[in-house]
């Protein structure tokens, strides 16, 4: 038998970026688990494969029940029909403009730059939609942007918006200062968490020497994701001057405790990032298996409360479909 050659990560900027794992056997046996001791592992899912780089599986521990494990292994419970749940649970396609814009609150407009990611993450709400490329609508979209006076902001999100190469994400954010009333450039990316050799000297030149004022929002849910390397990637741009802010979302058997969510706001806070957001789970299908009670999340924020500064608490909030804002809770 011919053994199975690994796959590799080239990485957004064609530079090779370590191993990816797109097989659940290859992803449990670098972290030294079998696939017996996982309950209802799903080794072959149908739809939204796993996908893993060598860079976040690295801070995975030798634990079945490992937060960072969790958030990427495919279980045989999302193929489970659950009441509530659907394929577009925040109604992205009611917003949508035209292919690869979205408006949904006043004065922002969001750009769907790429479907890919560098990382599957099995609770994400986009997870069953497929994005038209942008490329082909860049000049509809530039005009709808220039001709909406009310914008101020545009937000680049996908997919994963640094997958895109420097050059790439240039040549667009030249574009965007363009128009005169665009004020800021809002970037949401995990790729620093998953990857954070991303932060490179160029992308940082691009957003520092950019008129519009940028704020990079990343994602990590557990603290074990802010490696030492994460940190000082972090550290290292929040010197340069550049606002980071960090989403979370709760899930069950993740970032479920207090003492987790705790210890994620005092780390994101030693990197230079304010805790921005804890977002309840979007009901997107597939999912229900990362659900936390109301009640029990009410709990949780109290705690957390009663432990930090103000500061490091984040808003916890949902995105309904429809509504005009993100919704607070609790
Ligand atoms: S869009 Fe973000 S949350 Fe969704 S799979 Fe990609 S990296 Fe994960």
């Amino acid at each position: 038998m011919v053994p199975q050659q690994p796959d590799l990560w080239q990485g957004p900027q064609g530079k090779p970026g370590g191993r990816i794992f797109t097989r659940v056997g290859d992803l449990l046996d670098f972290i030294g688990l079998t696939p017996d001791q996982i309950p209802d592992l799903d080794p072959c899912p149908l739809t939204f494969g796993l996908k893993v780089p060598s860079a976040f599986a690295e801070r995975m521990r030798q634990d079945p029940k490992d937060p960072l494990l969790r958030q990427v292994l495919p279980l045989g419970s999302e193929r489970q029909i659950v009441a509530g749940y659907s394929q577009d649970p925040v109604a992205d396609r009611r917003a949508e403009r035209i292919p690869g814009l979205l408006v949904k609150y006043a004065g922002r407009a969001l750009l769907i730059v790429t479907g890919a990611c560098a990382i599957h993450c099995r609770y994400c709400f986009r997870r069953h939609l497929k994005y038209p490329p942008l490329w082909p609508n860049l000049e509809a979209i530039f005009a709808v942007l220039a001709a909406d006076m009310s914008l101020s902001e545009v937000i680049l999100s996908g997919g994963d918006p640094l997958m895109l190469p420097d050059d790439r994400l240039a040549e667009l954010i030249a574009r965007l200062e363009q128009i005169t009333h665009l004020k800021r450039l809002r970037i949401h990316s995990r790729l620093p968490v998953v990857w954070p050799e991303r932060l490179n000297d160029r992308l940082a030149e691009i957003l520092l020497g950019s008129r519009l004022t940028a704020i990079l929002v990343i994602q990590a849910n557990h603290p074990h994701e802010l490696s030492e390397s994460v940190g000082q990637a972090l550290s290292e741009w929040r010197s340069l001057g550049l606002t980071l802010l960090n989403q979370s979302v709760l899930l069950r058997g993740v970032n479920d405790r207090v003492e987790t969510l705790a210890e994620l706001s005092e780390r994101l806070f030693a990197c230079g990032i304010l805790p921005y957001y804890l977002h309840a789970l979007d009901p997107v299908a597939g999912s229900a298996h990362f659900a936390v009670e109301e009640t029990q999340a009410r709990c949780l924020l109290s705690e957390l409360r009663a432990r930090l500064p103000g500061y490091l608490v984040p808003r916890w909030v949902r995105e309904q479909a429809g509504a005009s804002a993100k919704q607070p809770l609790g």
